[in-house]
């Protein structure tokens, strides 16, 4: 164990931009500007339940306006406080500047443990919470826009809608003050899925230039490769999913906050998924090795290691026996400042969050211009394209009948071919270019400058250049 002492989680974040502004040549006070965080806005609100007024403490921090509305999830957990709040609305600035998604930088934050609460209590408590936020306009659809994260979901994306709706009456965009709806609620399909199936795109992405993989001593396809994955949740749950479904990875481990499953053979996503529904939890499931401290299996050997959870989880005290040679980071911050420097002389490759999970906010913004322009992507084209498809088939079908059965059309063409884009297709689409466009400039960076060595500083080069641009662009 070392004996340097960790920093906060806002101090991590810092030191990460530190580290990649020492290598720019910024003017003179911008980069304090960029660093710090612009408000953060503390709420104590009453709600009577069972009888008696509880308090809530709430926060709803902005990091940069330098774009507006300034964007970031809301999230229920209890620990919840002013510098975690900041730190996530620090990244967020810097993952929307990364993937291109014209946002600043915010994030919000109740102390609450959601599972010790009847539905018809939280809803009261979070029409509370957006009541207070919205009246500054720290709900807004042109100034402050938030989403789901720990804690919080599509419920109380469509309880933080109608409040604000109710209190907006003729506000035309109403259903843009927040993303992360459900879909009968001015959602978009995808939503759900969408940081999971970022994940998925990160990690095949990765996978397309080996030079990277070298650099993890990986080689081949995600084919077969052994993935642990902490956090079942949204977005662990997905991005396991799709992983083992559709590119054929195994997921050996599965930690959760009751403790680990382990199986060389590799675990079942959803029978695991159904067991932690129904038992709230994974203790007791039978078709794996049970591990009282999860955490543990951060360390265990595998291919690729994916903390889906929560922050801070690799760190100074574990960070030297993590085996893993690639980490992507699905959730926000879990290796701290400390347990970077030792992951990276470890020469281990971390995939760094601000890029990792940029599939949610990449889809939000999707939901945000669907909620402005107010119709459903595809509405208009793709019965429109299916027809100049259905154009080429028949000619393709009459070179057929010409052949005389010398040449014919490969099954299930037609009907794939067929096919207009719908909104899910669209929103996919969108989220695999955003991903492979902003891995590539990273990469570009990483390897073209002697003096930067890993992802992550790659990453805050990109995005500080892009949000300085942004500030040189206002006069600033
Ligand atoms: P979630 O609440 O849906 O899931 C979190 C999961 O982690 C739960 O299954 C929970 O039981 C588990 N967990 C909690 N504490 C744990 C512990 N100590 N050890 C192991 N497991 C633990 O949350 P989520 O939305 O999936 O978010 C997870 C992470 O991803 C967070 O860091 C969040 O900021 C980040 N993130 C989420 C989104 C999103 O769209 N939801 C977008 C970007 C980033």
């Amino acid at each position: 164990m070392s004996s340097r002492t960790e920093p906060s989680f806002r101090e991590s974040v810092d030191l990460m931009f530190n580290r990649a502004v020492s290598l720019m040549d910024l003017p003179p006070g911008l980069e304090e500007k960029i660093r710090v965080c612009n408000a953060t806005y503390t709420v104590r609100f009453g709600v009577r339940l069972r009888g008696a007024m509880h308090t809530f403490t709430g926060y709803r921090s902005v990091h940069s306006e330098h774009m507006e509305p300034v964007k970031g999830g809301i999230r229920y957990a209890t620990g919840v406080n002013q510098d975690e709040v900041e730190a996530l609305a620090a990244l967020m600035t810097y993952k929307c500047a990364l993937v291109e998604a014209p946002f600043g930088g915010s994030k919000g934050g109740l102390c609450i443990d959601p599972r010790e609460y009847e539905e018809h209590e939280l809803e009261l408590i979070t029409r509370r919470f957006a009541y207070e936020l919205a009246k500054r306009d720290l709900i807004h659809p042109s100034q402050n826009v938030p989403a789901p994260d720990m804690g919080t979901g599509e419920r109380e994306m469509a309880w933080i809608a109608d409040q604000y709706a109710r209190m907006n009456t003729t506000d035309i965009n109403a259903r843009a003050c927040v993303t992360g709806k459900p879909l009968n609620a001015g959602g978009i399909s995808g939503r759900v899925e969408a940081t999971g199936r970022g994940v998925q795109y990160a990690l095949q992405e990765f996978f397309r230039h080996e030079e990277d993989k070298a650099a993890a001593g990986l080689s081949g396809k995600l084919d077969g490769k052994r993935l642990i994955v902490q956090g079942l949740g949204n977005v662990g749950y997905h991005a396991a999913k799709f992983l083992s479904e559709e590119d054929g990875a195994r997921i050996i481990g599965i930690i959760e906050r009751d403790g680990g499953l382990f199986s060389a053979d590799g675990l079942d996503v959803e029978a695991v998924r159904n067991w932690i529904v129904k038992h709230g939890g994974v203790t007791g499931y039978p078709d794996a090795q049970y591990v009282e401290d999860g955490a543990v299996l951060l360390e265990e050997e595998c291919d690729i290691l994916i903390p889906a959870a929560l922050e801070g989880v690799i760190n100074l005290s574990n960070a030297e026996r993590v085996k893993a040679p690639l980490i992507i980071e699905a959730a926000n911050g879990p290796v701290t400042a400390g347990a970077d420097d030792v992951l990276r002389k470890k020469g281990i490759v971390i995939i760094p969050d601000m890029y990792a999970n940029a599939g949610g906010v990449t889809v939000s913004y999707f939901e945000w211009v669907k909620n402005l322009s107010h119709i459903r992507f595809g509405r208009m084209q793709r019965r429109q394209e299916e027809a100049r498809h259905q154009l080429v088939i028949d000619e393709l079908q009459r070179l057929d009948d010409v052949m005389g059965g010398t040449w014919s059309m490969s099954p299930n063409f037609k009907d794939k071919y067929l096919k207009g884009a719908g909104e899910l297709e669209l929103v996919r689409s969108g989220l695999d270019d955003t991903m492979r466009v902003a891995y590539q400039s990273m990469r570009e960076v990483w390897h073209s400058r002697d003096d930067v060595t890993d992802l992550r500083t790659a990453a805050y080069l990109v995005s500080i250049d892009k949000v300085a641009k942004s500030y040189h662009a206002k006069g600033l």
